[in-house]
């Protein structure tokens, strides 16, 4: 079975190009392109927008790292308190 996944070409909605190929393409199609400047999301550099601040709502690239960065500190706030107690001179044992 073969299955590719489609992501839609930002410079030309009419292009559905499978997403391995994407980084190609858009760079070929950029030099085509004669819209408005699109930014490049930090992200993922398949992603092209116009309102980059819209595109981070839904970016699941961007997400992802949020996500990460979230779970980072979760985990650091836990141990804080470990590494005080550590250096508390009543500690026992
Ligand atoms: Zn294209
Ligand atoms: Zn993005």
């Amino acid at each position: 079975m073969s299955y590719y996944e489609f992501g839609i070409c930002p410079y030309d909605k009419t292009h559905r190009i499978m997403l391995f190929r994407m980084p190609k393409h858009i760079v070929k199609c950029e030099k085509n392109y004669r819209g408005p400047p699109l930014k490049i999301c930090k992200y993922n550099a398949t992603h092209r927008v116009l309102d980059m601040e819209e595109h981070l709502k839904e970016c699941p690239y961007y997400l992802r790292t949020i996500d990460n960065h979230a779970v980072q500190i979760a985990l650091t706030s836990r141990i804080a308190p470990i590494q005080e107690d550590g250096n508390d001179a009543n500690t026992p044992l």
